[in-house]
């Protein structure tokens, strides 16, 4: 009996049925661009291969103007059709389902050609898009209904339309971006006129047997949204028009409202789908911050949808759905909802990866096969470098020893998790711990280890990361000074005033762990959505409450402060950034910048401003945390050097600056690729 009995049952579309309720939800994962299909077709059969019962591709433009960058990825020839049906007849072999998602943007094309319903600019876009008149509407739908069927040539099994995210469709059916007084806009009747004509005529020029999913914008969270009446109206006649699915889409790119960040609570969104149930009697899909099969269980169980969407999850893990399916849950690595190597990837131009699985579209470069002659490998170090080495080296076969002078594994991954909205981390340690165990990789903890101990190993690997920045400061020796390891990992009392030096990562972390303390409204739904004003959309129109954001009182008053003059946190992780700058801002946090640091005594912090120490200003505090960046730890690499004994030095014992878990991770599994 397995424990995901409504995940694991299968779903029968009529013609068709798919093997269980998981669909891996579209993604921009870059690589169609590549133009390397096998890649491509890799990327997908692996997955497949994993036992997802339907995916969807990343955004597939239907024409040049529609596209979401000039060169991206469009269905409109003969080639697309050629080279799209690598990747079908790749998935079909492995077993899997795949439908191609058409995605118009609309205004937020990016590109000086874009179009939409009324000359509204897009406030996350620099182009002004040209207001189509009815021919143009009318092409749009014929581009979009020919993608369709070019689709189906290339042997994909549906198409999903993508109607939700502020997207072209989106773009139609609200006021704030639709001011038509024609045929198209005016009357809501009018507005979602476009969805409807463009599924129907889809449904007609496709053929029955053809998945049509529709991915309709449930809570809109920007001004002059849907309301939930017209969600459930639209719903009932995409259904009508002949779409097989609804798929969820929460919120507009251009909301001010985190919905996949990972303080988002899981599966926050659910309840807003639960709400369409019944509305509509095709089968319906419920997205956003669902990664493990507990919480997919638990939302299909609870009635909230038929289906449940998971994409992050399935870069973390091609393998997610099999290894639920055969009891094996706690070995599916956890997508962390972190951003970091898929969407950051992704708006900064580069191919989408995994923080946590860099294998993720990279299947044909990162291949684990067994080592030809298994070695003995020592890996000092039990932070993301050393165990990302360790799991990746015992998978080839070798006989893999970790050591680490701390008692837990994880390194500074333990600190992370102490962080509220950054709970996944606890998930993450957990995992590695599964796998130390589960591949036989010997542990052994509460060993400082020293150049002699490593001898007889074939290969040694120094993870020993990194160690606190000494920022000189007179007086940072008192006892109201404390670094953010004090903080984070030792719990030692800070005061209620507090000044923070260095607004890195860490900062921001140590910030937000001191405004909360102890209580994290990423694991509480109802407080997490008054502190971003998120409501019933069905109470509120597009779920944005009346009286916005309504943050908890913080606990502490805090001071954030760099010696640059630019603005804080801008090196923080391109789509989440905001998010953290936003919650410091709700929450009263004082940032002050282009400081230099003077002193610290019994009146707080001394503080002087630019160049020619200006300004002396006293920041009024009980307690200051330094978090002034890291430096390597490199003193054992050095005594193995001194030694002439070879080794491997990677994660933050190699290069300390903008040392996160992504690189760490990344170096390691190649790294245990090569020997
Ligand atoms: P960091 O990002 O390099 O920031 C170090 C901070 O210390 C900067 O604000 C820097 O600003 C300041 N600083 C540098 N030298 C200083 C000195 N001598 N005296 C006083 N201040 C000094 O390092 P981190 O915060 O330790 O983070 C380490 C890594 O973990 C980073 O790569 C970070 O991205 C990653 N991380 C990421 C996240 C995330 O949310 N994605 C969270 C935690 C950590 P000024 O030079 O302007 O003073
Ligand atoms: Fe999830 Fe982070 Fe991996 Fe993206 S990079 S899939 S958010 S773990």
């Amino acid at each position: 009996m397995t424990a995901y009995p409504h995940l694991l049952a299968p779903l029968d579309l009529g013609f068709t049925t798919l093997k269980n309720r998981v669909l891996m939800g579209s993604m921009h994962t870059g690589l169609e661009e590549t133009r390397d299909w096998n890649r491509v077709a890799e990327f997908y059969a692996d997955r497949a291969r994993g036992g997802v019962g339907l995916m969807v591709t990343g955004g597939i433009g239907p024409n040049m103007e529609g596209s979401v960058l000039p060169g991206a990825a469009m269905m409109t020839s003969e080639k697309d059709v050629a080279n799209h049906s690598i990747v079908t007849a790749r998935v079909h072999e492995a077993g899997g389902k795949i439908a191609m998602q058409i995605l118009h943007a609309g205004r937020y094309a990016y590109g000086p050609k874009c179009v939409a319903p009324s000359p509204v600019k897009s406030p996350i876009s620099p182009f002004p898009p040209t207001e189509l008149d009815e021919e143009g509407i009318e092409k749009q739908i014929g581009d979009i209904v020919n993608a369709a069927v070019l689709a189906r040539q290339a042997g994909y099994d549906g198409v999903e339309i993508m109607g939700s995210e502020g997207y072209f469709l989106n773009q139609f059916l609200v006021t704030h971006t639709n001011k038509r007084t024609d045929r198209w806009g005016g009357a809501y009747e009018n507005r979602m006129r476009l969805p409807i004509e463009v599924v129907r005529r889809t449904r007609e020029a496709a053929g029955r047997d053809f998945i049509i999913i529709y991915r309709l914008s449930m809570i809109d969270l920007v001004p002059n949204g849907s309301t939930f009446d017209e969600v459930v109206q639209l719903a009932k006649e995409i259904e009508k028009a002949g779409a097989t699915i609804i798929n969820t889409g929460i919120g507009w790119h251009e909301a001010r409202i985190p919905t996949i960040a990972t303080s988002v609570p899981r599966a926050a969104f659910a309840w807003v789908t639960k709400k369409l149930m019944g509305q509509v009697s095709i089968p319906v899909i419920t997205s956003n911050r669902i990664n493990t099969p507990e919480v997919a269980e638990e939302v299909l169980a609870s009635g909230c949808a038929d289906m449940v969407s998971m994409a992050r999850p399935m870069l973390a893990d091609a393998d997610f759905v099999n290894k639920a399916a055969a009891g094996l849950g706690d070995r599916i690595a956890p997508c962390i909802a972190c951003n970091q190597a898929c969407l950051d990837h992704t708006f900064g131009g580069k191919l989408t990866s995994c923080l946590v699985n860099p294998r993720a579209c990279h299947e044909t470069e990162l291949v684990v096969v067994k080592a030809a002659a298994p070695r003995t490998v020592a890996i000092v170090g039990a932070g993301p470098a050393g165990l990302s080495t360790a799991i990746t080296a015992a998978q080839r076969g070798h006989a893999v020893t970790v050591f680490d002078k701390a008692d837990e594994i994880g390194g500074q991954l333990n600190m992370a998790k102490q962080v509220p909205g950054k709970e996944e981390f606890w998930g993450l340690v957990d995992w590695y711990r599964v796998m130390l165990a589960d591949l036989g990789v010997k542990v052994e903890l509460g060993r400082a280890v020293g150049a002699d101990d490593l001898a007889g190993f074939d290969e040694v690997v120094i993870a020993t990361g990194v160690s606190p920045r000494d920022p000189a400061i007179p007086g940072q020796d008192r006892a109201n000074v404390l670094s953010y390891i004090d903080v984070l990992r030792h719990k030692k009392p800070v005061g209620k005033r507090v000044a923070v030096i260095g607004a890195g990562g860490i900062g921001f972390d140590v910030s937000e762990f001191l405004l909360e303390e102890g209580h994290s409204p990423a694991t509480d739904l109802p407080l997490w959505m008054k502190e971003w004003g998120v409501t019933d959309p069905a109470q509120h129109r597009s779920g944005l409450a009346p009286e916005g954001p309504q943050p908890a009182k913080p606990v502490r008053e805090v001071t954030l402060l760099q010696r640059k003059a630019k603005a804080h946190g801008r090196d923080l992780g391109k789509t989440t950034g905001w998010i953290h700058r936003a919650t410091l801002k709700m929450k009263g946090v004082n940032f002050v910048g282009g400081v230099n640091y003077e002193a610290i005594d019994d009146a707080g912090l001394h503080v002087s401003f630019g160049e020619a120490r200006e300004n002396p200003t006293v920041i009024a505090c009980d307690t200051v945390v330094l978090c002034a960046g890291q430096v390597s730890d490199r003193s054992l690499a050095d005594a193995l050097e001194a030694k002439g004994v070879s080794c491997h030095v990677i994660g933050g014992a190699d290069v300390a600056a903008e040392l996160d878990a992504k690189r760490a991770i990344n170096q390691g599994t190649r790294l245990a690729l090569t020997f």
